[in-house]
């Protein structure tokens, strides 16, 4: 899964990558925290890991981690080809979702359209992604309604469509807010990975003074994510990236000072998650404790094919419980003996929370 960090320049998307992805290179787990200078891969805190080692001792634990991608360059204009443009506009092509840094801390710092209004940053934004769509849906229609004209009937059924996506463009709507109820229609949707059809999450970069966001630009923010049913998380990050240098016991300390319960790393992951339809299943025994994740919905042969494709391939049957079976009675012993231990086959969903073991053939 990845996700991918946008925002007008000097509104901290690069501090706040920074201070992701270092909190990432500090988590053992993740020797390999950046794999380029703008992808990283940030752990995802999970206090149920803790809880399973607590039960099942293991040499490792290892937790779910989301690819992040800072996508630096967008300013007013990309779609017409400004500053880094198109290009830029290709790199967010490719994400799962977007997080969006919406500058709301006050200070020194140039405003690249002179002062701090987070509401009209997101518009402008917004703008060069509807704009970008826009584009998209003019040649698409073009290329479909040749097609069309020669009888295809898939280039039809996108002509239909990709009218459809017009219309809601051009009321200055992102193309998420269109309810597609036909599954087929849907899948040509995704088809085209339109900018505005992916989620959006707002990270509000707020002042160290207010790191709970209770200040009326942060308002001003969820009020406008409210429209969208999107999320919105407030983050100081500048002060991520300072304690993300700090070991345990001063972070614990620093994050007392400010008023903090946790580094904002772990309220932004649970954000990703939602906003991404995620949830987190495990995998317990002696050699390794760990977390993966699976779209809500998916099958239990699809989260075998997290771990490996073969045991997708091969999969009979798993073997489940929940973390909290595992809480309440303390081992998988106890677990199978108390009758609690479900033997779960091909078409089982998951739920969150499952642990699981996987019996397969390959
Ligand atoms: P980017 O262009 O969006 O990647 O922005 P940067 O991460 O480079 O940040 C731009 C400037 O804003 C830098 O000088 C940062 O130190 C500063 N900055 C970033 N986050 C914060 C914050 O939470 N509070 C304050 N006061 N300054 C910040």
């Amino acid at each position: 899964m990845e996700a991918g960090i946008v925002g007008l320049p000097n509104v901290g998307k690069s501090t706040l990558f920074n201070a992701l992805t270092q909190a990432g290179a500090l988590a053992a787990n993740y020797p390999f925290a950046t794999i380029e200078p703008n992808v990283g891969v940030v752990p995802v805190p999970d206090p149920r890991l803790d809880l399973i080692q607590s039960f099942i001792t293991s040499q490792k634990v290892i937790p779910a981690s989301v690819r992040l991608v800072d996508v630096a360059g967008l300013v007013k204009g990309a779609s017409a080809g400004e500053g880094l443009g198109n290009k830029f506009l290709s790199h967010i092509r490719n994400v799962d979702a977007i997080c969006h840094v919406v500058r709301c801390f006050q200070g020194e710092v140039t405003h690249v359209d002179g002062d701090v209004n987070p509401v009209r940053d997101i518009e402008t934004i917004q703008t060069e992604l509807l704009l970008s769509d826009l584009q998209m849906v003019e040649s698409a229609s073009q290329k479909s309604a040749k097609l069309a004209r020669g009888g295809d009937k898939e280039a039809k059924a996108k002509l239909a469509l990709l009218e459809q996506v017009g219309a809601v463009l051009n009321e200055e709507q992102p193309v998420r807010s269109l309810q597609i109820e036909d599954k087929e229609q849907r899948k040509l949707l995704r088809g085209f990975a339109f900018l505005t059809a992916k989620p959006v999450l707002y990270v509000a970069n707020v002042d160290d003074t207010d790191p709970a966001g209770e200040g009326p630009l942060v308002q001003a923010v969820r009020d406008f994510a409210a429209k969208d049913g999107a999320d919105v998380v407030p983050v100081c990050a500048q002060l991520e990236s300072e304690l993300a240098e700090l070991d345990e016991e001063d972070r614990a300390e620093m994050l007392a000072d400010v008023g903090l319960e946790e580094p904002a790393l772990a309220a932004l992951s649970r954000a990703a998650y939602r906003t991404l339809g995620l949830q987190s299943f495990y995998t317990a025994g002696p050699k390794e404790v760990r977390a993966w994740t699976v779209p809500v919905g998916a099958t239990a042969p699809e989260a075998a094919g997290q771990i490996h494709s073969d045991i997708q391939r091969g999969f009979i049957r798993c073997e489940t419980y929940s973390v909290s079976d595992l809480v309440e009675l303390k081992s998988e012993k106890a677990i199978r003996e108390a009758g609690r231990l479900r033997v779960e086959g091909k078409e089982y969903v998951m739920r969150d929370g499952d642990v699981c073991h996987f019996l397969h053939n390959g």
